[in-house]
């Protein structure tokens, strides 16, 4: 099939990343692309370059106010005195009743959630790039594709429409599925990352057009812990349209299996005229997060199951970390989609 994708995710190349208190080496890094594109590219799948949307498709889910946020921290955060290299909150103001700050450590707490999305030089550009990607990629769908891979890095699931957080800053599912819009009075999002789909989840919560379907590592021992549990149904016209599957640790193939076999029950009583897979790849046993055990064999299985819904679908680059499986769970995955079709 076809794989969108552009080399600009390389200018985002985060430094921070904390676990319990302590700054780790990021996960998300560079080479995690190079690989995934490396194992594509490897399979047969046909590389095509994102065309220059700008920054339209991302304003088509995220707010204004964010949107410049993001393109300007990097720069104006480098302007402050005994500033860090990468814009971190030091301030997380949510929860409560609040008034948008305008200097920007204030902002940087409004618009980011955690310590797991800090903002460096490049990474506007970077997911910038990746939203073009996921644009692009809905597009070929929009124009006839049976289907289309987005590679897409930064990921993109986490990121609520004015809010970055593990990793994500803009949220290229979430993207992807409005383009669709277009042309489909109704989309369903499938997301199989082993985190659960909280932006994703938060920017269509109300919405009766978009069903979101997130099948998850259970948020009771894993990120993002507050979202993700099988109570959140929707809400006002969307109350319905969220189903949650949460899982427990170390799952494997066959109960995840079953899991999505509810998730696709639920898709086909939809009746949607298209889909978008959030394709992290971090339930892999080998992930170094660590929170289910799918194989790679099991990865052809949750492609072929995909598959089998017989809806156009773009494919959505989220999760999945080094680890020497990366790229064959990839294959594998594209691979179970194709033959199933
Ligand atoms: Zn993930």
């Amino acid at each position: 099939m076809k794989i969108v994708y552009s080399d600009k995710h390389a200018a985002h190349d985060p430094q921070t990343f904390f676990v319990r208190g302590v700054n780790r080496p990021a996960a998300e890094q560079p080479e995690r692309a190079e690989r995934l594109l490396g194992a594509a590219t490897e399979a047969g799948h046909k590389v095509v370059a994102p065309r220059g949307h700008g920054s339209a498709p991302a304003a088509t889910i995220h707010t204004p106010e964010y949107l410049d946020f993001l393109q300007t921290a990097a720069r104006d955060w480098a302007q402050l005195a005994n500033a860090s290299a990468e814009v971190l909150p030091n301030v997380h103001p949510s929860r409560y009743p609040a008034t948008y700050p305008k200097i920007l450590v204030g902002r940087a707490g409004w618009h980011q959630t955690d310590l797991a999305c800090p903002i460096g030089p490049g990474t506007w550009d970077a997911a910038l790039a990746a939203s073009e990607v996921a644009a692009t990629t809905a597009d070929l769908v929009l124009e006839g594709a049976r289907e289309a891979y987005a590679l897409c890095r930064p990921p993109g699931h986490h990121a609520y429409a004015d809010m970055a957080g593990g990793f994500c800053y803009l949220n290229n599912t979430a993207i992807a599925a409005q383009r669709l819009r277009s042309k489909h009075q109704r989309v369903a999002i499938l997301d199989v990352d082993v985190h659960h789909g909280n932006g994703t989840q938060g920017i269509f919560y109300e919405r009766a057009d978009v069903l979101t379907v997130s099948i998850h590592a259970d948020p009771v021992f894993f990120y993002p812990y507050v979202w993700g549990y099988a109570h959140e149904r929707g809400a006002g016209a969307g109350l319905g349209a969220n189903l949650n599957i949460p899982l427990p640790k170390g799952t494997g193939d066959d109960d995840y299996i079953k899991a999505l076999a509810d998730a696709e029950k639920t898709i086909r009583a939809f009746a949607p005229g298209a889909l978008v897979v959030a394709l992290g790849l971090d339930a892999s046993e080998r992930d170094p997060l660590a929170g289910l055990a799918v194989t790679t064999e099991g990865f052809r299985r949750i492609g072929a199951a995909i598959a089998r819904l017989g809806l156009p679908t773009v494919l959505v680059q989220e999760g999945g970390y080094l680890s020497d499986i990366l790229g064959a769970n990839l294959t594998a995955a594209l691979g179970g989609f194709e033959e199933a079709r």
